[in-house]
């Protein structure tokens, strides 16, 4: 994992949801990260977590004890001997009574005590608790690359249902994710920039560290633009052009659905302004539109979600 990913990972340890169903949103995304579940004799349920990640194991803790106030938990740590492997920490919740009943409030156990996949859709009907449930799933399985080297953040878990919930709840929440396997694992990843830092920021890093993040970006984004313009100032023109092109056409698909006019203000002036200025990049769309530029990329994004859900037709707003 990498440093930032780290940082980033220790900062969130700290943002826990205001509310009862963000916790349980956040703890849930987390165990199905990576909790066994363990019995004793009596029937009753605990759960066994293992991470490399102090900071993780912390949060699990802590949020099992603001869940359950009198669960019984311990932490154990195995020290690494060999260089550069990690420590591990095993969070347990010992079987009882009250460990059992939070794993049915999180719909791990169905009514007969028997394990089952869960249905974590009931409590994420809300964007706050979405928003937990994908903090939750990037400190259980998550990393981002600092950005000097390739745009990446990434989810993964070896749980299909669970990876097809996590790329749905980035679409919701407008965050353009894709989802590959390797290795019996899958992967829901985010490779923009503008979303990444947009991800990181809606589930609680801190300005700080998304400004260190944009900095090394711009740097980089420098570099790149010297370049462009040296190499291929007419790529660069045609790829506007093309960009443009497919913009309008998912502009052009929202009104056949019947759904410009329900566009929220911003997005259908800016779909007004693109579709009079077929040529222009988005950084003079921002100025025509007297916006930031990752305004601008944010409702183009909308636009193409939407046209995107239309042609699917799973629109369901
Ligand atoms: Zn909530």
């Amino acid at each position: 994992m990498s440093s930032f990913a780290s940082q980033v990972k220790n900062e969130l340890v700290h943002v826990l949801g205001d509310q009862i169903c963000c916790k349980m949103a956040e703890l849930a995304a987390l165990l199905r990260m990576g909790a066994t579940i363990s019995f004793n004799s009596k029937h009753d349920f605990g759960i066994n977590f293992v991470t490399e990640n102090a900071a993780v194991a912390r949060k699990i803790l802590s949020l099992l004890k603001t869940s359950v106030p009198k669960i019984h938990t311990e932490v154990t740590v195995r020290r690494s001997r060999r260089l550069r492997k990690h420590n591990s920490y095993s969070v347990r919740a010992i079987p009882s009574p009250e460990t059992s009943s939070i794993l049915k409030q999180l719909g791990f156990l169905s009514a007969k005590n028997l394990l089952d996949a869960g249905t974590d859709r009931n409590f994420l009907q809300k964007d706050c608790c979405k928003i937990a449930y994908l903090r939750g799933a990037f400190l259980g399985g998550g990393s981002v690359n600092r950005p000097e080297g390739q745009y990446h953040l990434e989810f993964v878990t070896g749980n299909y249902n669970f990876a097809r919930l996590i790329l749905n709840l980035c679409h919701e929440l407008y965050l353009p994710a894709g989802i590959t396997d390797r290795k019996k694992v899958y992967i829901i990843y985010l490779k923009e920039s503008e979303a990444i830092l947009e991800l990181l920021g809606l589930i609680g890093v801190e300005d700080d560290l998304l400004q260190e993040f944009e900095s090394a970006r711009n740097l980089k984004e420098i570099r790149n633009q010297v370049n462009r313009l040296i190499n291929c100032e007419t790529a660069n023109l045609q790829r506007t052009i093309n960009a443009a092109g497919r913009q309008i056409d998912n502009i052009k698909i929202i009104q056949q659905y019947d759904k410009y006019d329900n566009l929220p203000k911003a997005v259908k002036q800016t779909a007004q302004v693109r579709m009079n200025h077929p040529e222009a990049s988005l950084a003079e769309l921002a100025e025509l539109l007297n916006c930031s530029r990752s305004a601008i990329n944010h409702r183009i994004r909308k636009l193409e979600v939407l046209a995107e859900q239309l042609k699917k037709g799973d629109a369901t707003r």
